[in-house]
């Protein structure tokens, strides 16, 4: 089962995602964790990368598009995986198009999940990452079990330097002008579904479980 997260920044596509990752036993490929995990370890890449994330603006199409074609190629992949902030831009969707055409093969589901703008910033602003295996928490709604802690590793938890409001404010406009057009390239797909993201996480999830079967 191949399937995508839509959606804008914060509206709970890593938190689905990584529940879907489980429950179906998929990978579960986030290109901002990877971009993250390249920046924690001083690479060319993160470099690069984190002068466009800063702002909060897309790291260009070559670079991203080139990173998630080599991971879908790993062995891990060849049951599925679930996308995770990958395809950002109508150019890296047509490009994962081609790949996955050229193996006979095509996204079985784009998951969308809803959230209008005015519930975003109070997501981001509350969310807090650990940027050692990627889990996120929310300080009132998916708080941690010890605070600061992740429960998964056991390191610090961060706010993200792209979750000031400032930057998400420009990350909404980046969404709205790149991203959303993605709706209806998988409309046009027939693969689409839209889901209600303002509800409780289990709730939302209990939606995608209906879709995916
Ligand atoms: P969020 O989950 O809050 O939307 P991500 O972790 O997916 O944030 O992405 C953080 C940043 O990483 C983005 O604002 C962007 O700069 C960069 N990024 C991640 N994925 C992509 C992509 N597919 N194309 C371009 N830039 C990306
Ligand atoms: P995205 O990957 O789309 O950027 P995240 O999954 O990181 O979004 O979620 C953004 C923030 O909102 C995080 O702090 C997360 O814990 C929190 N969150 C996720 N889903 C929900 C939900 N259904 N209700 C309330 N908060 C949520
Ligand atoms: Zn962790």
């Amino acid at each position: 089962m191949k399937i995508i997260m839509l959606g804008a920044p914060g509206a709970g596509k890593g938190t689905q995602a990584k529940m879907i990752a489980d429950k179906y036993q998929i990978p579960h490929i986030s290109t901002g964790d990877i971009f993250r995990a390249n920046i924690k370890n001083g690479t060319e890449l993160g470099k690069e990368a984190k002068t466009y994330m800063d702002k909060g603006l897309l790291v260009p199409d070559e670079l991203t598009v080139k990173i998630l074609l080599d991971r879908v190629a790993q062995a891990d992949c060849a049951n599925g995986y679930v996308l995770d902030g990958f395809p950002r831009t109508i150019p890296q969707a047509e490009v994962l198009d081609k790949a996955l055409n050229e193996l006979g093969d095509k996204i079985d589901y784009a998951i969308n999940v809803d959230v209008p703008d005015e519930n975003i910033i109070n997501r981001m602003s509350g969310r807090r990452a650990c940027l050692s295996c990627g889990a996120t928490y929310h300080l009132v709604h998916i708080p941690p079990k010890t605070e600061g802690v992740c429960d998964t590793c056991g390191q610090a938890l961060v706010l993200r330097d792209d979750d000031k409001p400032e930057t998400v404010k420009n990350r909404l406009n980046v969404y709205h002008e790149q991203t959303q057009p993605l709706i209806e390239f998988y409309t046009a797909k027939g693969v689409l579904k839209t889901v209600d993201g303002t509800r409780d996480m289990k709730d939302v999830f209990a939606s995608i479980v209906a879709i995916l079967g």
